[in-house]
């Protein structure tokens, strides 16, 4: 059930019917699809016939992975459920003979009932194995002790069974203290013997196997404290406040995963391979400083700046993280409260600033241009001087939309013109005008706020929370399911999606929910309007083209990807190939600054651009980032195009010319 809430895994429940107390996956491989179905089908013929079970769905292909990767998530998400009581690893993989496992899970789920532990687990059935964490608060002592007697007591299931503590995941500190009682004290002094022959001065990993310290020492929490209460801005009143926010990162480790294992978490740790660097290590950090805290404000310390600043803000960890752990917000929430007892940098300020300031600077845009051109105002603005920093618009997207002349449609849209497409992006921002309306569609922009996308990054969340309220209250009574609000930037529009609900006073919150439920990346929208009929596909040419795709880290993280690869699909013979790629490493402004350039290339050259230049010349490039788009470049001297763009020129009637 957990799963139901986790972004990621919520997307591989799609082969689940009903609300089952349990599932049983078999997965079945031979020579030939044909062939591995049929044994699918005798079986579940069989497993029908004799009751057992009301649904048998069959998958195969690419979806076999998104059904395992919902299995392994299972032990990670168990510790996402909300509140201090916490599915702990005292038990976590014991093992008997596969022929004991009916009896033993049945006794198993008798001592549990008798500490009233409802027993949720998962077994490889196949190997004996039975996965399991009782529900325990640990800040609390009455619950320390049902730790160690749980423990105690399914040590000694275990021996009784002749099985294993551990199947797979190892005894680690939490186990080892019961080794003797199931291995016999003879076989652990052999293992004592063992160990000092091969590490004599007890430096590896010590205290691991043999003389452990007692399980319940050491623990995370100190028993009976008084619960430190933290004020915040964003409001994490859902998850308990953030101290339990950050105290929901179990240690498991998924933030450590490299390229190999695809995905976006950690795009930091990926890079420098440091425990610091991973989503774990910053809660960490975040934990202990705000748990430990003597000082009047508790993020006033220097070590959570130094643990925060690689993260690129690209929200991997906030689906990618068994417990959705959202560090992003944790940054941003932490540098505004950093910014009250600490001056805040210049360059951040202007980049916090620069939707407000373009404003000013853009009837000047070729001055400026070259201005910000030159090497050395880049670096007192806090820019490496490698970067090539986007082309200020003279004439704003917003200027061409006024004079813009379209026919009226029944199918309306509202277009969300964000400070990227307005003054940096504004053939984009024209393309997808004409685009809609070539394919039936009105669009209508009102006059409103910016996305706060940069306040956000840059923790200044009093004016991002002013924003948010005020796009908010505007578009809520204006978008429906029948004329929604989309817009092209995802980091922007999907802000309204993911921050601005825990942004804007309480009595907004629900309105701000409802209205996210019309909002759209303009990818989804053409994508869902394809798939219900609503776009023809005569509107497009039938040429042949190659397309490869890397998508936006906040698209991955908060809609799915997959609709961008649909809509560029649309024309008939557009073949579209997803790059592997996390995040670019752009990641809005982090990429640009001349702390992060190197760092951020570093995690280009990871995958995204190796991913490029494979295919240069034979295939277009599409990222619906700006910043994307930008990083491309830099890296690899490629034009990547919008989505939007590819789509339009692909389209074939007149409306296929800008005016
Ligand atoms: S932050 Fe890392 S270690 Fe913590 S729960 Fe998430 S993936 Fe696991
Ligand atoms: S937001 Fe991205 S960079 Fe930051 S901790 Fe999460 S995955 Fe890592």
């Amino acid at each position: 059930d957990c799963t139901k809430d986790n972004i990621e895994q919520s997307k591989n429940r799609f082969f689940i019917e009903g609300d089952p107390a349990g599932i049983l996956m078999i997965e079945f491989r031979s020579e030939s699809d044909e062939e591995a179905i049929d044994l699918a089908s005798e079986l579940t013929a069989q497993l029908k016939e004799n009751e057992l079970g009301y649904a048998f769905p069959i998958v195969k292909g690419s979806q076999t992975a998104s059904v395992w990767s919902l299995r392994n998530a299972g032990l990670g998400v168990l510790a996402n459920i909300p509140g201090d009581k916490k599915a702990v690893a005292c038990i976590e993989d014991t093992a008997v003979a596969v022929k004991d496992l009916p009896q033993y899970i049945s006794e198993f789920s008798g001592m549990m009932k008798s500490f009233n532990q409802e027993a949720v687990y998962y077994a490889h059935a196949g190997a004996g194995e039975l996965h399991l964490r009782p529900v325990l608060n640990l800040k609390k002592s009455e619950d320390v002790k049902n730790f160690r007697t749980i423990a105690q007591a399914s040590a000694e299931l275990v021996k009784r069974y002749n099985g294993s503590l551990s199947g797979e995941h190892g005894d680690g500190k939490v186990r080892a203290e019961f080794i003797p009682l199931v291995l016999g004290e003879e076989v652990y002094q052999l293992l004592k013997q063992l160990k000092s022959i091969f590490d004599p001065n007890g430096i590896f990993n010590p205290g691991k196997i043999v003389d452990p310290e007692p399980m319940d020492t050491g623990l995370r929490y100190e028993p009976d404290r008084d619960e430190p209460v933290i004020r915040t801005k964003f409001n994490f009143e859902e998850t308990g406040g953030i101290l339990r926010t950050v105290e929901k990162c179990n240690g498991s480790g998924d933030c450590r995963k490299l390229n190999f294992a695809g995905g976006t978490m950690c795009p930091s740790y990926r890079a420098t391979m440091n425990e610091t660097d991973t989503t774990r290590g910053r809660a960490n950090v975040l934990r202990e400083f705000l748990t430990m805290n003597v000082k009047e404000n508790p993020f006033d310390h220097p070590e959570i700046k130094e643990a925060m600043d690689l993260c690129l803000s690209c929200k991997g960890c906030k689906s990618e993280c068994p417990s959705n752990i959202d560090m992003a917000t944790l940054k941003s929430e932490f540098l505004y409260q950093y910014h009250k007892s600490n001056s805040v940098k210049f360059s951040s300020r202007i980049t916090a600033n620069n939707s407000k300031i373009n404003g000013w600077l853009s009837p000047v845009a070729l001055v400026v241009n070259s201005v910000l051109s030159i090497g050395f105002i880049k670096n007192l603005i806090g820019i490496s001087p490698k970067r090539n920093l986007p082309k200020l618009k003279r004439k704003t997207f917003k200027n061409w939309f006024r004079r813009h002349k379209q026919d009226s449609f029944e199918r309306k849209v509202y277009l969300f013109c964000d400070e990227y497409t307005n003054y940096y992006d504004v053939e984009i921002g024209k393309k997808a005008v004409l685009l809609l309306n070539a394919l039936g569609y009105e669009v209508l922009m009102v006059d409103h706020a910016e996305s706060g996308r940069a306040f956000i990054s840059k923790g200044f969340l009093d004016e991002a929370s002013d924003i948010a309220t005020k796009n908010v209250k505007q578009f809520a009574g204006m978008v429906s399911e029948e004329s929604p609000l989309i817009g092209i930037e995802p980091s922007a529009i999907l802000s309204f999606r993911d921050e601005y609900p825990n942004l804007v006073d309480v009595e907004l919150k629900a309105t701000a929910k409802n209205l996210a439920k019309n909002v759209f990346l303009i990818d989804e929208f053409l994508s869902y309007e394809y798939q219900k009929g609503h776009i023809d596909l005569s509107e497009f040419n039938k040429e042949n083209k190659h397309i490869k795709l890397h998508a936006h880290c906040h698209q991955k993280a908060l809609a799915n990807s997959a609709d961008t690869l649909k809509m560029l699909s649309i024309p008939e013979n557009y073949q579209v190939e997803m790059i592997p790629s996390g995040c670019c490493g752009m990641a809005g402004s982090f990429g640009y600054e001349k702390d992060h350039y190197d760092l951020s290339m570093a995690i280009g050259q990871q995958v995204l651009f190796p991913g490029i230049s494979d295919s240069k010349n034979k295939s277009l490039i599409a990222a619906n980032g700006t910043s994307c788009r930008h990083q491309i470049m830099d890296g690899t001297n490629t034009v990547a195009f919008d989505p939007v763009e590819i789509l339009f020129d692909a389209l074939l009637v007149e409306a296929n010319k800008i005016k």
